[in-house]
């Protein structure tokens, strides 16, 4: 097998972020054990009066052991978005550098870009939403391109990309590989966290959003090899994972038995979902997922996305990035034939 030629990553590095002395906050000074703690400007009062461990190390003992990695592999985000955002503080030059998508996909990158005065290179996924090599070679040696984007499963068409043309962006691009897995824990295929110690130019993002059921925790995670963790916690804010989403993470990490039956559940919903959907005159197409939701391209999305809204039911309106599409989260039984009935009202009038 070809073996990725090793990357010198600090080439890739912002000169300010090469420069940058990181703030060394009272907990990083000092970590030990000790009766009396006069150092960080905390109130000696109250439940949540001291700052919270700034390195997340429980949450990374653990995830260390689920995910076979080295705790200095891995970087605690305030949600998946502040690692796509450090990632462009960290690689990418405002107003020079440039990062690659492939569309349609997941918004932020595009908002990061743009709040990082970056600019993004669109490629469209073509047979089903698959990554176009071809397309993609001319800019795999770009000194600008910075980062490669790779949503897999893909939000919102829900499919994963094949896993040949992830590494052959990992071994023939000069750049970082950010290979976001929000919705992993749903898919039939395996996560690339395994290959960050081959490819020291992988990124591999997840979250405690969508299988772990803590969207409102605000938890993400970056995989990646200690040179690349070690400047996310350079860049990152001090205490930028509270006490109270810390336990949170934990109380979910120490109780997995109940997080895999919820996804079981959840994949035996989308099943249902997708046979009931099948049966409706309106739906024209369901795209096949990995994910936690089903994209559908039914006769009129704009329509049927007012007239579900009527119904007080809420999906995605994706009309406008893939047409007449729409994405429908998978729910709770009583949820999902709620949409159904609704649905099937539609199709009958
Ligand atoms: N990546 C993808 C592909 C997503 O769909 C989302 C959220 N919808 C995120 C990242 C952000 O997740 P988080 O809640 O961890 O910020």
């Amino acid at each position: 097998m070809k073996m990725k030629q090793n990357l010198n990553i600090n080439n890739l590095v912002r000169a300010n972020i090469k420069a940058l002395k990181p703030y060394s906050s009272a907990r990083d000074e000092f970590k030990g054990t000790a009766d009396v703690f006069l150092d960080a400007n905390e109130n000696p009062f109250g439940e949540l009066n001291r700052y919270p461990d700034p390195k997340q190390i429980k949450i990374k003992e653990k995830l260390s052991e689920i995910k076979s990695v080295e705790t200095n592999q891995i970087f605690i985000g305030n949600g998946s978005d502040e690692v796509i955002d450090l990632a462009f503080r960290i690689f990418c030059e405002p107003g020079k550098d440039k990062v690659l998508t492939f569309t349609p996909t997941y918004g932020m990158y595009d908002v990061s870009a743009n709040i990082n005065n970056i600019e993004v290179i669109k490629q469209p996924l073509i047979n089903d939403f698959q990554i176009n090599l071809n397309q993609l070679q001319p800019y795999l040696d770009v000194e600008e391109v910075k980062i490669i984007f790779i949503c897999s499963p893909n939000n919102p068409t829900g499919n994963t990309i094949n896993t040949e043309d992830i590494e052959y962006i990992l071994e023939n691009f000069n750049g970082i590989v950010i290979v976001d897995e929000a919705y992993i824990d749903f898919s039939s295929q395996a996560s690339f966290i395994k290959n960050i110690n081959k490819y020291n130019n992988l990124i591999v993002s997840q979250t405690f959003s969508k299988a772990w059921g803590l969207a409102g925790v605000r938890v993400g995670v970056a995989y990646a090899s200690e040179a690349i963790i070690e400047l996310f916690n350079r860049v990152k804010p001090p205490y930028n994972v509270s006490t109270l989403n810390q336990e949170a993470v934990l109380n979910s990490l120490n109780n997995q038995i109940e997080v895999a039956k919820n996804i079981d559940t959840i994949l035996s919903e989308r099943k249902k979902l997708k046979d009931a959907l099948s049966q409706l005159a309106i739906v024209k197409k369901i795209y096949p997922t990995d994910a936690n939701f089903l994209l559908v391209e039914v006769d009129n999305a704009d329509e049927t996305y007012q007239y579900l809204i009527n119904k007080k039911v809420i999906i995605r309106n994706r009309n406008t990035q893939v047409e007449n599409c729409i994405r429908i989260t998978v729910g709770t039984s009583e949820e999902n034939e709620k949409l159904i009935e609704n649905l099937q009202l539609i199709s009958k009038s």
